[in-house]
């Protein structure tokens, strides 16, 4: 270990001071001449016993202490010959360490350097060819050479001396011994040239009178009293000061300052001594130590090296109310010491002001950290952690204002039926796919920003897009990471969005840029398509939307949705077979919105339950009026798959099928975008649960893109309706004629019904018929689809005078007359949109 060897080397180095010491006195006791007189020795011996004694602290801890013991030996040197200083300096240091009471091995060592020193010092002299002053010969030497010698043996003397004490004081402090040399020369220099001028004032006085040597220990006590006690009233105000500067250092903000400078401040006050500052903080402890070089560990208590050696310890940051203490202020000494009165009365008063410091600072901790928490939390959502809609809000703004802007693009996604997870899997599931969804977004998109903006709502800004169609591939890659199916408690979900996205071009305007994308989402919605971009050309309808979309509530609750009936019809007979109910919204300002306007808004607003149950009723009471009249028709309802997934559907078509007479067979609910249901096993367990009632199932719009063959075989199917854009191809295109034969043949082949749809000219009705479809829809049958009580007017008045029919027998040159138009109504979305925006001017 590298204190145990630290520890060793100091032994050893001591050892041998002490043994050079003993060999000094061994060849000194081998080599004296006998003298007639003791005096000098004697004299010169109490000398080297007053100035050893004589001890000034230089420093508030017993650490530097200076004595005039160096004069004394240059003294003794210069006086007597070789052998007989050493002998007297030998003599004289151990007697005054003897009155001192220093430890054994310490005066040992003490004795043993100023011996050598002696030696050493004596050597020169002897070397130089100078006489010792109490000689006969000396009075022939010229003074200069006493002077010369005496410089020579005060360098060397000085020089042993410091080395020693380097030595000893770097092994023992374990500090590095280069540093102990500088202070060491820093604080003793001054007092080595204070050692020769006072030798030399002592020798001029014994020539002057060899009485006066005797005086000269007085004028040592005197001088050096009146020293001590002006370096005890610097000392004195030095401390004072420093406690002062250190205390008001105290006031920084952050506890790092707080205590790194309490180290330093302590450190000025105590200097040599180590500090250490221990702090319990949320249950860790802190430990901060270091001295006068600087603070030389920081960090946790267990990890902290092992310090040794007497402490002591004041508690910090201790509440009046008694609480456990923040933390302690630690002094640790090198030997076992004391503090005086004045250091004590320093280290409380400097405790105090650093238990203030610490409370203060955190207490401003807390602040700033509940300060950057309420920052935090107000611009980021709690349960995925994603920045929220201020959040992007705000740094869209800025990036917009910035040189870049042109290169943002804004994504904004929702997940489809998101809705149905949280009814139908509990909430808990509904959070754990938002979090799951976050996290793929988050690492979809690299270093773009992704925020929720509420609900299953979803954006992400991109910025250094060269293009929109980099922007489209980047949206694309970014949606694919939600395609991998996701496993909550063994069902596996795969989720299904679309997004939209708006390049910032020649928006500048966060709000407008955000728009744009959610126009483009609806518009991504309603075509179909994973990711559409905001094109101007198609927006203006999109305004109205929005609008709408504020007035739905206010709709469902006032009734405002109305349905209207379009007939189904046996293509071989023209006989009225069914009706499928269709929904307008009756908007008070913009007259009938048909279904596309506000189906979507419908669907996203979560008050798709009560919108279903009007729509249901409506078509039931219609069913039931009819068969009231006589005629048995099927009745079609359109359902948005999302209903489906509603557990609470099954018993919401029981009660309306019992409350309006009508058995469960004559109910058919028309699914479309049936490629999303496909992957939720709980819209097919909905679909079974209707099926226990009887109920039939039809896939509407079947062979687009919103449907997919799968879901034949998934979701227990009664029937199949041929969309419309199969039927008005099926004249001019190979391929459409393909697809409606093979929806037919699958029809047949699975035992459901095939329905086709949009028929309008009396070729397709025809043409389908040769295909084997047996029934079908349209204009052909009458335009545009009436009212339940109309619908029932015109059945009972009838083709022909055949009431329950509306066109002729296709009988083998059938002729089909159509109805005539009723008003001058015409039914296209196109008209529809001219119609809104035409309004909204
Ligand atoms: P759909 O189920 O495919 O309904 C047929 C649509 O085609 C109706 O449009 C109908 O007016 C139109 N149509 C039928 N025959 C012809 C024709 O010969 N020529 C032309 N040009 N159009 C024809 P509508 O009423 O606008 O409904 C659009 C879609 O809205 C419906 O498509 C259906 O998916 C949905 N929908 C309508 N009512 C409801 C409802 O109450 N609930 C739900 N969930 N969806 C509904
Ligand atoms: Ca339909
Ligand atoms: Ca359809």
């Amino acid at each position: 270990m590298k204190d145990n060897e630290a520890r060793r080397t100091l032994r050893l180095f001591v050892g041998s001071v002490v043994l050079s010491g003993l060999a000094c006195l061994a060849w000194a006791a081998l080599s004296f001449d006998a003298r007639e007189s003791l005096l000098l020795p004697l004299i010169v011996a109490g000398l080297v016993v007053v100035a050893s004694t004589c001890r000034v602290q230089v420093n508030v801890r017993a650490q530097f202490i200076v004595t005039p013991a160096g004069a004394a030996i240059l003294v003794a040197v210069a006086m007597l010959p070789t052998p007989w200083a050493t002998i007297c300096v030998a003599v004289g240091a151990v007697v005054a360490r003897v009155l001192l009471r220093q430890q054994p091995h310490k005066a040992a060592f003490n004795a043993s350097k100023d011996t050598a020193a002696a030696t050493v010092a004596g050597a020169i002299f002897q070397a130089v060819g100078v006489p010792p002053v109490a000689s006969a010969e000396a009075a022939s030497v010229p003074w200069w050479t006493y002077l010369l010698a005496l410089g020579a043996a005060a360098v060397a003397q000085a020089m042993l001396d410091m080395l020693a004490i380097t030595t000893v004081v770097s092994l023992a402090s374990r500090t590095s011994w280069r540093r102990a040399l500088a202070r060491e020369i820093d604080a003793g220099a001054a007092v080595r040239l204070a050692d020769l001028a006072v030798a030399a004032a002592t020798i001029v006085l014994y020539l002057v009178n060899p009485l006066l040597l005797a005086a000269t220990p007085l004028a040592v006590v005197v001088t050096f009293l009146s020293q001590r006690h002006r370096t005890y009233l610097r000392e004195e105000r030095r401390a004072w000061q420093s406690l002062a500067a250190s205390t008001d250092a105290l006031s920084t903000s952050g506890l790092d300052g707080v205590i790194h400078t309490a180290i330093k401040g302590a450190a000025d006050l105590f200097p040599d001594l180590e500090i250490e500052v221990e702090l319990r903080l949320g249950g860790n402890l802190r430990v901060v130590r270091g001295g006068q070089f600087g603070v030389l560990y920081d960090g946790d208590a267990a990890s902290a090296p092992v310090a040794t050696g007497p402490t002591i310890d004041i508690p910090l940051g201790a509440n009046p109310g008694g609480d456990e203490p923040l933390g302690m202020l630690r002094l640790r000494f090198r030997v076992e010491a004391r503090l005086t009165d004045r250091e004590q009365h320093m280290l409380t008063t400097f405790a105090a002001g650093l238990s203030t410091a610490i409370r203060n600072a955190a207490a401003y901790a807390e602040v700033s950290r509940l300060a950057d928490k309420n920052a935090y939390d107000a611009t980021h959502d709690a349960l995925t952690d994603l920045p929220n809609r201020r959040y992007l809000y705000e740094r869209t703004t800025e990036l917009l204002a910035g040189p870049d802007r042109e290169q943002l693009a804004m994504m904004l996604l929702d997940l489809d039926y998101f809705k149905e997870v949280n009814d139908t899997l509990g909430h808990d599931a509904g959070d754990r796919v938002l979090v799951e969804v976050a996290d793929r977004l988050r690492t979809a998109a690299g270093n773009a920003l992704v925020a929720r903006l509420g609900g299953d709502e979803f954006a992400i800004l991109f910025s250094a897009i060269p293009s929109s169609a980099a922007a489209v591939r980047r949206a694309r890659d970014v949606l694919k990471s939600l395609h991998r199916p996701m496993d909550l408690d063994g069902v596996l979900i795969s989720l299904h969005t679309s997004a939209g996205l708006a390049i910032a071009g020649d928006s500048t305007d966060t709000g407008e840029l955000l728009r744009r994308a959610d126009v483009a989402m609806y518009q991504a919605k309603d075509s179909g398509r994973q990711v559409a971009l905001y094109a101007r050309a198609r927006d203006s309808a999109d305004l109205t939307r929005l609008e709408l979309a504020g007035a739905l509530p206010r709709a469902v609750e006032d009734n405002e949705f109305t349905v209207v009936f379009q007939p189904i019809v046996d293509l071989a007979s023209g006989k009225v077979i069914a009706a499928e109910a269709l929904t307008r919204w009756a908007h008070p300002d913009l007259g009938d919105l048909p279904p596309s306007t506000f189906l979507g808004l419908i669907e996203r607003s979560g008050l798709l339950t009560p919108f279903t149950e009007v729509v249901l009723d409506r078509a039931l009471t219609a069913a039931a009026s009819w068969r009231r009249a006589g005629f048995d028709l099927q009745i079609a309802v359109n359902v948005s798959p999302r209903s489906l997934a509603d557990p609470a559907l099954p018993r919401t078509v029981r009660r309306a099928l019992e409350q309006y007479g009508v058995p469960g067979e004559r109910l058919t609910l028309e699914l479309t975008e049936t490629a999303a249901i496909g992957h939720l096993d709980v819209v097919t367990r909905g679909a079974a649960a209707l099926r226990d009632l009887d109920v039939q199932i039809a896939l509407d719009d079947f062979g687009t893109r919103h449907s997919s063959l799968s879901a034949v075989f998934q979701v227990p199917v009664n029937e199949l309706k041929i969309d419309r854009t199969f039927v008005a191809e099926l004249d001019s295109s190979p391929e459409a004629m393909a697809v409606v034969r093979s929806i037919i043949e699958l029809g047949r082949s699975l035992d459901h019904e095939v329905v086709a749809e949009g028929i309008e000219e009396a070729s397709q009705r025809q043409a389908l018929w040769e295909l084997g479809c047996t029934s079908g829809q349209g204009s052909l049958f009458g335009w545009p689809p009436q009212s339940s009580e109309d619908l029932l007017a015109t059945l009972q008045r009838g083709y022909n005078d055949v009431p329950g029919t509306l066109a002729a027998e296709l009988h083998p040159e059938a002729q089909v007359v159509r109805l005539p138009r009723q008003g001058s109504r015409v039914d296209t979305e196109a008209v529809d949109e001219v119609d809104l925006q035409a309004k909204r001017r």
